[in-house]
């Protein structure tokens, strides 16, 4: 046996699947919001038998290791590798490229160089500025661990050393981390230096670069360095805290967006702890995506400056597309908030008093409210000038709400806040609406999926007939299959697979026969039986009625398409005027089997 099939043998692809996405039961399947394009209704659909998944809105499937490399963006000795480390199956035979294989020792020197950061922070004497300063700050021995906090020195080659002297990796390779720059004289020295260091992780949980915040605040300096982009570290796609905290987010299926590393760190000590940080205010595409993967809300907790206002905005936009319920912890307008705790950041606010930062939590707004609540804050809604900026910054925002209700009540909030008639809100409003509506249309274009192959009436009637099929009780698929011996499939594969279901040893176990069918086969079935609308109709109405339904509908269609066969064959007989006597007599064979299919096709109803 082959080590791929070891692997896949020893994988559960609902597991696989269900630890990074919610799967939901549906009958013989499991379904959810496909990670792979964006949706509000599920329309992926995965099956423990074939150990395959489908999508129906983007066309997506495969199996375990295809959705490992697509959904992990990993290549394929990657997607492997994460399945035998589970499995504990050691991969021995697989030849892995020069790509992964660079990438596996990048990922070493990362890990060494968090260890040696880690290690410098908490056991080392020359950590002690930093344990220090952690202290000052209220950040707990158990954060420190959790999040692998460390500690770089102020000498030029600390790190260096240790990794290029001690754990003997070339200075090229270091170089690729971004952990060391080269100087002017070709020679290297570190990056990060008399810092507080913290590791930045891809969802995957791999250290994949390093943030350093400085501990005394020097005019020189920034107070923040980050890794550089490397092959490994991508700014865009980073969430602090999310491989730590994925579980929790996942649980809540919330999460709180927050600027910092301390604010995350902070939140997680309040017991706040779905929560992430995206070191920055703008929240990427690539972000939402992965969090919209596990969390049905999103809350973002940025600065109530511009910046964040602006942040706010585009994250409305990004979140449009996804079922994801956006909202904002407005602190600035949180009543029950002293005037003194308004102004706080969540680091603050979370180490202060966790009770408040809860609360804020909880009375997060709506993304809308948020930001209507600033725009007037902003301009004097008293004076014609006020009024105008008002509605032509918010009219966009108002435009794009798809729910006719939620658009009314800020219509009516911003009629009473301007004193403007609802009406010539309206009609102010629909401009920017005309001016929208061709972009909005380009996008959804863009975003639809290439549709599915067309399938024809018979095809469908098969796979349906498939799908009943395989929803009977193991016992008695068997036997069933047996009525569609002599049958002839449109479809491609379906009779091997009747053929080797037929002979198939023993008690019946899909996950079996499915590893015993070749791949195109597997693909037939597949489609067969990871269709959300067979589901759907199997599950209303009775199986055994809905299979002799099945079965008759294929039979007559069958019958129909070889009666059209035999009228050709007639036709053929027809054109040739003298006709010898063993022709009429293949004529008269042809009339009476099609009487009798005819009758059959009556019999049938
Ligand atoms: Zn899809």
């Amino acid at each position: 046996m082959s080590q791929i099939r070891e692997v896949k043998d020893a994988t559960n692809i609902v597991e696989i699947i269900g630890e990074r996405i919610k799967l939901d039961s549906a009958g013989i399947n499991f379904k959810a919001c496909c990670p792979f394009h964006n949706e509000k209704t599920p329309s992926f659909f995965v099956n423990p038998g074939l150990q395959r998944y489908r999508c129906f809105g983007c066309g997506a499937n495969g199996d375990t290791l295809d959705f490992l490399q697509n959904f992990e963006g990993v290549t394929f000795y990657e997607a492997l590798k994460t399945l035998a480390d589970r499995a504990g199956i050691a991969l021995k035979e697989f030849q892995k490229s020069k790509d992964d294989e660079e990438r596996e020792k990048l990922i070493e020197i990362l890990s060494f160089a968090k260890e040696y950061y880690h290690f410098l922070l908490t056991k080392h004497e020359v950590g002690e500025e930093g344990r220090e300063y952690l202290k000052n700050r209220g950040t707990n021995a158990e954060s420190i661990k959790i999040f692998q906090l460390g500690f770089a020195t102020s000498a030029w080659d600390s790190l260096l050393k240790y990794l290029h002297q001690k754990k003997k990796f070339p200075l090229e390779l270091i170089e690729k981390t971004g952990l060391i720059i080269r100087g002017r004289n070709d020679s290297y020295y570190d990056r990060f230096r008399d810092r507080l260091i913290f590791p930045l992780k891809n969802h995957r949980g791999q250290v994949v670069g390093f943030s350093g915040r400085l501990m005394n605040q020097s005019a020189k300096e920034a107070k923040y360095i980050n890794s550089p982009e490397t092959v490994l570290y991508h700014k865009s796609k980073m969430l602090y805290g999310y491989s730590e905290l994925f579980r929790e987010i996942k649980k809540k299926e919330q999460v709180i967006v927050v600027e910092g590393e301390f604010d995350m760190i902070s939140s997680a000590q309040a017991h706040v702890n779905n929560v992430v940080a995206i070191k920055g205010s703008a929240l990427t595409q690539d972000q939402v995506t992965l969090l919209a993967r596990v969390a049905k809300t999103i809350i973002l907790s940025l600065d109530a400056d511009e910046a964040g206002v602006k942040a706010t905005e585009r994250a409305i936009e990004i979140v449009k597309t996804k079922a994801l319920d956006l909202r904002v912890i407005d602190l600035k307008h949180l009543e029950s908030l002293s005037e003194e705790d308004k102004v706080k950041d969540p680091d603050e606010l979370a180490r202060e008093n966790p009770k408040i930062w809860r609360e804020a939590v909880e009375s997060a707004v709506s993304a809308y409210e948020f930001l209507f609540n600033h725009v007037i804050d902003l301009h004097d809604p008293k004076t014609p000038d006020g009024k105008r900026k008002i509605i032509n910054r918010l009219a966009p925002i108002l435009e794009s709400i798809d729910h006719a209700v939620e658009k009314e009540f800020y219509l009516q909030k911003l009629s009473t806040a301007l004193n403007v008639k609802e009406s010539i809100l309206k009609e102010d409003i629909a401009k920017f609406g005309q001016k929208k509506t061709s972009l909005s249309q380009e996008k959804t274009a863009e975003d639809e999926s290439a549709p599915m192959a067309i399938k024809s009436y018979q095809e469908r009637n098969e796979e349906y007939l498939m799908f009943l099929l395989f929803s009977f009780e193991p016992a008695l698929i068997k036997e069933r299959a047996d009525s569609l011996k002599d049958f002839i499939f449109k479809s491609r594969g379906f009779k091997q697979v009747i053929e080797q279901l037929l002979s198939y040893k023993g008690t019946f176990d899909l996950q079996k026969f499915a590893s015993s069918l070749a791949e195109d086969l597997k693909r037939s079935l597949m489609d067969a039986l990871l269709n959300p609308e067979y589901e759907k109709n199997a599950k209303e109405n009775d199986l055994d009625k809905e299979w002799k339904a099945a079965l008759s509908r294929v039979k007559k269609e069958s019958l129909r398409d070889e009666i059209v066969l035999i009228n050709q064959e007639i036709s053929n007989l027809d054109t040739s005027l003298k006709r010898t006597e063993e022709e009429e007599k293949k004529l008269d064979q042809l009339l009476t089997l099609i009487v009798q299919k005819q009758a059959l096709i009556k019999k049938l109803g």
